[in-house]
């Protein structure tokens, strides 16, 4: 039985999703529940489960999530200061994370109220 992780698996093209964006680093989809017009999972090639989890020699790999974000969010033409983004890392059960392959939502496209729920 395979080990990888359900993000694994859809970088690798073995469970289908929209892919929005690649890099020797990451791959981003849309997520198959989305909470926003633009609901985008950036997920690190490396399979760290959590960001708690990451180490040093991570950096790089955490680095090119958020730069990856930026890319997206003009890609997909919410970077603009009068429109704009949330970035959103769960990590952990009271944060709600329910995949352990850490990922970074990127969500916009309508007002995202503030504090989050
Ligand atoms: P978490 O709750 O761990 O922060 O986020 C996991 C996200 O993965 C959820 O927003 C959920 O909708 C999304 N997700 C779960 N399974 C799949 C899937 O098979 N495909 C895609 N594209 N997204 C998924």
């Amino acid at each position: 039985m395979s080990d990888k992780t359900l993000f694994q698996k859809i970088m690798d093209r073995e469970i289908p999703a929209s892919i929005v964006y690649e890099d020797d680093f990451c791959c981003a989809f849309n997520d198959i529940t989305p909470q926003a017009p633009v609901h985008v999972l950036i997920v690190p090639r490396k399979p760290i489960p959590r960001v708690g989890d990451a180490v040093a020699e991570d950096q790089a790999q955490l680095g090119a999530l958020l730069l990856a974000a930026g890319k997206i969010a003009d890609q997909l033409g919410v970077k603009d200061r009068s429109k704009g983004f949330r970035i959103v890392i769960n990590h952990g059960v009271d944060a709600g994370e329910t995949v352990p392959h850490m990922h970074v939502h990127l969500l916009a496209g309508r007002s995202l109220s503030w504090p989050p729920g």
